[in-house]
């Protein structure tokens, strides 16, 4: 918790998650002299902390190293007086007011939340790939791409972000290959074509991976060598030697805390309004917990602003800003 105020009975707004929507959300309160707790998750910084170079956030022409940009927001948010926890929100009561927030170590009361935890990369949920996981198996190109320069590796998935990993591993492997569930790529046309006239990327079709292979006894970790791939049209199985799996199969919403607690779609996105509100008056989310869209660190900095003002604006409605 930082110095400037302890913690209240009850405070005005209460921000759970730390990624750009997090971040922003708490700069925008904290310069409202709402002084806002933010819990940061375990992940503190979230998904932007897992890559290296940002080229497309305004204000960096020459890109900004993920981390540090999570860094400097968190500074940027302590220095006009939020308050910050590093700690997970576990579980949350919204039919309650104010609203009660559990952690770890204790609880919190508040008048207005506002959810950022993000999403996750969804896992194909095989035995054999929690073996591998980060001995192979890996989730983001641009932080582990590095370990397999020169080597053989696969990317499974077919939209934008499978071609996007896929284009970046083709600068450091020698061969990439792309598996795809179906025939046809998920991707929009200008990715997936840039990655079908790169040379050393082949895509195998219609296939799915039913099992990670590799050596887990001749050493101290598990060594990935290739992966057993079923055809989804005829059902036969095949072998592909690859030194490493990369995912780019999606994200899944992490909003298991909030089930049954307020509306969300059928792939768990929390549901908002114009407003970034959710179905509970009081309760806002914004980032990508809630768009499945764009994902984008600006857009999500956006969505943590729009939710910001509409806090304010709700708390002057309820006389709760003081
Ligand atoms: P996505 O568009 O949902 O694509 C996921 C891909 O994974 C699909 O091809 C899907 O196959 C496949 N898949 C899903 N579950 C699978 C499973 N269990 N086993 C095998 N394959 C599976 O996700 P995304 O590529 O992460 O993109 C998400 C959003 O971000 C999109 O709107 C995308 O345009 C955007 N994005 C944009 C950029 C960019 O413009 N630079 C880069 C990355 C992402 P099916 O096709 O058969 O469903």
């Amino acid at each position: 918790m930082a110095e400037n105020e302890e913690k209240r009975e009850v405070e005005r707004a209460v921000i759970i998650g730390s990624g750009p929507a997090g971040w922003t959300a708490a700069i925008y309160l904290a310069r409202a002299n709402l002084s806002p707790i933010v819990y940061t998750g375990a992940e503190v910084g979230g998904q932007l902390t897992t890559t290296t170079d940002i080229e497309n956030f305004p204000g960096f022409p020459d890109a900004k190293d993920g981390p540090e940009l999570m860094d400097d927001m968190e500074k940027q948010a302590k220095r006009y007086g939020a308050r910050v926890v590093y700690e997970e929100v576990e579980d949350v009561d919204l039919s309650t007011r104010p609203f009660v927030l559990r952690t770890g170590s204790g609880q919190v009361k508040s008048h207005a939340v506002i959810i950022c935890t993000g999403a996750s990369p969804r896992m194909l949920g095989l035995e054999s790939e929690k073996t591998f996981w980060n001995r192979g198996v890996h989730t983001c190109a641009v932080c582990d791409g590095g370990f397999y320069r020169g080597k053989t590796v696969a990317v499974v998935g077919g939209g934008d972000s499978a071609m996007e990993e896929a284009t970046y591993l083709a600068k450091l492997c020698e061969k990439v290959y792309v598996v795809h569930r179906r025939d046809e790529l998920r991707a929009s046309r200008i990715m997936g074509d840039r990655a079908k006239a790169t040379k050393n990327i082949e895509f195998v079709w219609n296939s799915v991976v039913e099992e990670v292979l590799g050596d887990t006894e001749s050493g101290p970790f598990p060594k990935m060598t290739g992966l057993r791939l079923k055809d989804t049209k005829n059902g036969e199985a095949k072998e592909l030697e690859a030194g490493a799996m990369f995912l780019a199969i999606g994200h899944i919403p992490n909003s298991g805390f909030l089930k049954g607690k307020l509306d969300m779609d059928d792939t768990g996105y929390v549901v908002v309004n114009e407003a970034q509100q959710t179905s509970v008056d009081g309760v806002y989310a914004a980032g990508d917990i809630h768009d499945h869209v764009y994902r984008q660190a600006i857009t999500a900095a956006g969505f943590g602003c729009k939710a910001a003002l509409e806090v304010e604006r709700y708390l002057v409605r309820q006389g709760l800003a003081d």
